[in-house]
């Protein structure tokens, strides 16, 4: 392996899911529903598959029903206008999208700013690409109970050398989904040092309570500079099906399409026209799919609270993070470890998401995309005994 890659190892993912397997854990560590998306979304999957749609390699930008369902949905929802032919690129899931749009757009030694903790594949890409980065801590805030951003401290990462700034909003792991007023600032921001900006958003239909998703996209100045991310993994929970897209204007796209072609040239066939479906279902799937999993986010946390971890309830993602302190622990990576002999429960230490990991090091992150009665038992167990 070499020096870029080193540091990296194998994802925390795969760590913490074999040890939910081998020890027959209740596993709220990666997050993955279990239940899969709708029962129309599959049968198009299988239809496409028989119909011969996509079994050969698909155009490189994509199929074109799945472009336009894209574009579709950006203006019905955000009322973002995109050219289906120039402004939109199918990939791999997001992550592709971020490794692509990271190595498209960097130079060797460039600085990426990036929120801190960072969904682990950002670090990873970033070194691919030869970038380097400069992590901005989102911090517990006292008041409102969430992790937040502290604007002047973004600000002050801003060098001469920094080329582009990473957003996640709503977050993963922490659940913060970031307010307009944030947005605007780093819309400012962005124009006023003429930043570029990657923007991941799979998770901008999960959001709860007053939270609203708005896409820095949309902020003014930001259209032209903004590589817009999203994915079918979370919305329609078929994580498998490795199905994402990006939005930017056609010189974005095109430079993320060059790096693209030669990571899988194309993306998988027959799974993009059914997401092409799934995009262009009623409003009413995606109110009862976040009406489900706010009432799972509500069952864990207070479960969670009831056990003695202090709860950072999530306004967004399907992720809540605590802080094990309250339990008399400090190191959420040796909590993780011990959870599942212990309890029967897999969860994800915060701190891999980290370069300052004294920071992250008591926070820890359970997932609820999961059936009520496993999140009950979840509880139940962990109840018992923390
Ligand atoms: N970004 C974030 C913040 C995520 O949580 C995930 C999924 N774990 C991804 C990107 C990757 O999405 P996909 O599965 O579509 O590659
Ligand atoms: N995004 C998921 C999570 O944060 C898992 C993705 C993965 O396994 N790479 O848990």
């Amino acid at each position: 392996l070499n020096r870029r890659l080193a540091e990296f190892g194998t994802t925390i993912f795969a760590e913490m899911s074999a040890l939910a397997l081998s020890t027959g854990a209740i596993n709220l560590g990666q997050g993955f529903p279990d239940t899969d998306g709708p029962e129309e979304v599959r049968e198009a999957a299988v239809r496409a598959l028989r119909d011969g749609r996509g079994n050969q390699y698909p155009p490189g930008p994509g199929v074109p029903e799945l472009r336009a369902a894209v574009t579709a949905h950006q203006q019905r929802r955000y009322g973002l206008s995109y050219d289906p032919d120039t402004e939109v690129l199918v990939t791999a899931g997001a992550t592709e999208a971020i490794a692509a749009a990271l190595l498209a757009l960097l130079e060797p030694g460039d600085e990426v700013i990036a929120f801190e903790p960072y969904y682990d594949s950002y670090a990873a890409c970033i070194a691919m690409a030869g970038g380097r980065r400069v992590p901005v801590t989102l911090r517990p805030h006292e008041g409102e109970g969430r992790f937040r951003l502290d604007l002047d401290e973004l600000r002050d990462a801003v060098t001469d050398r920094t080329r582009l700034l990473l957003i996640n909003t709503p977050h993963n792991p922490t659940g913060t989904v970031l307010t307009r007023e944030e947005l605007a600032a780093i819309a400012e921001l962005a124009v006023e040092r003429d930043l570029l900006v990657v923007t991941d958003e799979v998770y901008e239909h999960l959001v709860f309570d007053e939270a609203e998703h708005v896409p820095l996209a949309s902020f003014p100045g930001m259209r032209e500079r903004t590589v817009t991310i999203s994915s079918s993994g979370k919305t329609f929970s078929f994580t498998g099906w490795k199905v994402g897209w990006v939005t930017a204007s056609p010189e974005l796209v095109t430079a993320v399409r060059s790096a693209k072609q030669y990571l899988t040239y194309v993306s998988a066939g027959p799974f993009q026209y059914a997401v092409a479906e799934a995009l262009s279902l009623p409003e009413s799937y995606f109110t009862d799919f976040r009406a489900d999993l706010l009432a799972k986010r509500n069952l864990l946390a207070a479960g969670l609270e009831e056990a003695g971890f202090r709860v950072f309830r999530p306004s967004g993602t399907y992720f809540v993070t605590t802080d094990i302190r309250p339990l008399g622990e400090t190191d959420g990576f040796a909590f993780c470890r011990g959870l599942p002999e212990r309890a029967g429960v897999v969860a994800i230490p915060n701190a891999v998401f980290y370069d300052h990991r004294e920071q992250g090091a008591p926070f820890v992150r359970f997932a609820f995309c999961k059936r009520t009665g496993v999140l009950e038992e979840a509880v139940r167990r962990l109840k018992g005994v923390c």
